[in-house]
């Protein structure tokens, strides 16, 4: 399934700046945030690297940075002596795909990793996901929609059944979901699913993993497993009590399920605006030992623990993506 990559005569420029890179600096770790190894015919949120791109990201890193652990990063930050070139990687959400597409890959490149999982929808599926399939299933949809939302009635029209009008009202219907808490969004979804009359039938490539599946990642050595809340809310938008709960139950039920402590924290969305400083003491007082965003940029000893910031990769091929690394890491 995995295509061989072959290296371009045009990139060795490009691979030359990596050996210099290696050579000369190390300000500070990059820390690479991918979602899905997959392809797939609809990615609203561009989730998804191919498993040819991906491998070409892999074979970049072994040979021209140096990959680590989020404990290998702790460790230099108390020792001082940071790596030269170092890079650690990471996935959000807890998809199937990774255990299939991603982790053979990484074992290749003897290249450790960290999985972000959203404890909830282990064995289940995730909510944007069904959200997904019900706008982009292959029928055409009712022309009215009408739902309250959190005592708010809201209607919207779909003159045709064509692209426009039904990307415009999933980008609505996803930004109201995220924010509603998770009873009203499983309603709203059930509400959904009726209104389209989309089939019960599964994306299966598109499906979290199931619990089996987390242990097999899990075991696998160079591998760490982190929380990402139990239901992939937005933070900022709940009560203090819901956040707590988000965060320590996603914690506790994880640990239940691997026997082992989960000390790695991702926020859900990421960015700045997702949650607030009340947020980041909860996931202190849970006992997480640090936490990622979604805004890049190098972390080093100074950085703050429970807001590390990660580049969110994309689909570029190896070329692409070795430039972009290369950027970060000369800062
Ligand atoms: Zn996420």
């Amino acid at each position: 399934m995995l295509q061989n990559f072959k290296i371009k005569p045009g990139i060795k420029q490009i691979f030359r700046t990596g050996r210099w890179l290696r050579s000369r600096f190390s300000k500070g770790v990059l820390i690479l945030l991918y979602h899905r190894v997959a392809q797939t015919d609809h990615d609203p949120f561009s989730l998804c690297v191919t498993p040819g791109n991906f491998n070409g990201h892999m074979e970049y890193l072994r040979n021209y940075t140096h990959p680590i652990s989020f404990q290998e990063m702790l460790g230099s930050f108390e020792t001082g002596e940071l790596p030269k070139g170092a890079v650690v990687i990471t996935f959000d959400d807890g998809y199937a795909d990774n255990l299939y597409n991603a982790q053979p890959v990484l074992e290749r490149y003897h290249i450790p990793a960290t999985f972000f999982i959203v404890s909830g929808c282990i064995d289940k599926s995730f909510w944007w996901e069904d959200l997904t399939q019900i706008m982009y299933q292959p029928f055409s949809l009712p022309n009215q929609l009408s739902l309250t939302i959190q005592n708010h009635a809201y209607t919207w029209k779909m003159n045709d059944s064509g692209t426009p009008a039904r990307r415009n009202l999933f980008k609505s219907l996803f930004q109201l979901s995220r924010s509603v808490p998770t009873g009203e969004r499983t309603h709203l979804l059930k509400e959904l699913k009726a209104w389209s009359a989309v089939t019960d039938e599964q994306w299966q490539e598109r499906r979290p993993l199931t619990a089996g599946e987390l242990l097999e990642l899990a075991a696998k050595a160079c591998l760490e497993i982190g929380a990402h809340t139990v239901n992939h809310p937005l933070l900022a938008d709940l009560p203090l009590s819901g956040q707590e709960q988000e965060i320590i139950e996603s914690k506790f039920s994880l640990e239940k399920l691997l026997e082992k402590p989960v000390i790695s924290f991702s926020y859900p969305y990421g960015l700045n605006s997702d949650y607030t400083s009340k947020t980041i003491f909860l996931v202190k007082k849970a006992g997480f030992h640090l936490a990622c965003s979604n805004f890049a940029g190098l972390a080093g000893r100074k950085s703050d623990r429970y807001q590390l910031p990660r580049l969110w990769i994309k689909d570029w091929d190896q070329t692409t993506f070795a430039r972009r690394v290369n950027r970060w890491l000369a800062g």
